[in-house]
């Protein structure tokens, strides 16, 4: 372990802290690392093991089409991205889906999109793209600079210009950014999730879905955090009832594979044409035999479990010991605890579970699958090392 460390630590740039685990394989919602200790994974990634580790059917998909080819360039036709688009399009009532490689890639997509948008329906100098304080779009240059948090951006000026930010829950700032600024299009994020787990209220969705509509601007829900069933239901913007003109997903989509999409429907079907974006690995044949897999088990059942195992994880955790407040949806959850979330994480990786943090707030992002009794032990040991 130590050589593993220190090699990464020598050679590796040091974007990241680290937790000091070296983990070595998995199975399910298990994680284990290089001593055999064993851990139950709450965290997927970061959102991404949407069906855990190693999950068998998707496995052997991804198998199959690796032994059969891996990859071809976009110049031509393969099935598993054609038939996931498919899928994709059926499940959201949209159109068209443009595949890439990442969260930040799909924001990228969509920002272009917009972009052109602007210009060929409501005149050249509609340019700008509102998003919230809060958010996170990414660390692409342009993805940093819809990103709604100055943490971010110090560092990186000048930011892409065309981004404004509005105060989330409050239309009446959406809307006075949307008076002063020639905009194209609003990006939100359902529940924003490196924010702190902070949902929107739906009737701010829908209030944000009636301005896009009255002005001809884009709606665009960044699901890449909320998308691929994490909320309980497919996308996180499903809850509230609107229709947007883009969503972007990646993280869960390819079950543990870099996959991006954006998915275009309404006014921003038919934006894009030949020529106007690219991606040389978007839409790669093992990542999406891999996430054809994935989206076909969230169906309504499944989809209610995992909303049916977030309730039950927030009943035991609101007003435990220790514990100040839960938010989110499904198996996307935020608690705020009495403890410094880095000390609690710490507690729980000693005593054999993995959870996440998102600002102050300990995450809990499990598999979807997660097995009852794996949920529980794992929960029972987070108010445990809350409790203390
Ligand atoms: C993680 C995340 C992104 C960035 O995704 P990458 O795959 O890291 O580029 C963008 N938007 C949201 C909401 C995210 O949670």
């Amino acid at each position: 372990m130590d050589n593993i460390k220190q090699l990464d630590q020598t050679y590796i740039a040091p974007t990241y802290a680290r937790f000091p685990v070296v983990l070595t394989g998995g199975h399910g919602s298990v994680l284990t690392d290089e001593a055999g200790k064993e851990y139950i994974d709450l965290g997927s990634g970061i959102g991404v093991n949407a069906f855990g580790a190693c999950d068998e059917v998707w496995q052997k998909a991804v198998c199959e089409q690796a032994a059969r080819l891996q990859h071809t360039s976009n110049l031509y036709y393969t099935e598993p991205c054609a038939k996931l688009a498919a899928m994709l399009c059926e499940r959201t009532g949209m159109q068209q889906v443009f595949f890439c490689n990442s969260g930040a890639e799909a924001n990228e997509c969509a920002i272009k999109v917009a972009r052109k948008y602007g210009a060929e329906h409501l005149g050249p100098e509609h340019t700008t793209i509102l998003t919230l304080k809060g958010s996170f779009h990414g660390r692409t240059l342009a993805t940093l600079a819809a990103t709604g948090q100055e943490v971010f951006h110090k560092d990186f000026l000048p930011l892409t210009p065309g981004f404004v930010y509005a105060e989330p829950g409050n239309l009446a700032d959406v809307e006075k950014q949307l008076d002063a600024n020639s905009c194209c299009a609003i990006l939100f994020e359902a529940i924003q999730g490196e924010g702190g787990v902070i949902p929107l209220e739906p009737a701010f969705i829908q209030g944000l879905a009636k301005l896009a509509q009255e002005r001809g601007l884009l709606l665009m829900a960044d699901e890449v955090q909320t998308g691929n069933g994490r909320t309980g239901k497919l996308f996180g913007y499903m809850h509230s009832g609107v229709q947007p003109d883009v969503v972007t997903t990646a993280k869960g989509l390819g079950g543990g594979l870099p996959l991006g999409a954006a998915i275009l429907g309404g006014k921003a079907a038919g934006v894009l044409v030949p020529g106007s974006h690219g991606s040389t690995f978007g839409g790669n044949p093992v990542c999406c035999a891999g996430a054809l897999t994935i989206l076909e088990r969230l169906d309504e059942a499944f989809l209610s479990q995992v909303a049916a195992k977030g309730n039950w994880v927030r009943s035991q955790l609101e007003g435990a010991p220790g514990i100040k407040s839960v938010t989110g949806a499904g198996l996307m959850l935020g608690i705020e605890t009495e403890k410094g979330a880095g000390e609690v994480l710490a507690a729980c990786q000693a005593r054999g579970v993995l959870p996440l943090r998102a600002k102050n707030k300990v995450r809990l992002l499990p598999p979807l699958n997660i097995p009852q009794n794996l949920l529980a032990q794992g929960v029972q040991i987070l108010k445990e090392v809350c409790a203390e």
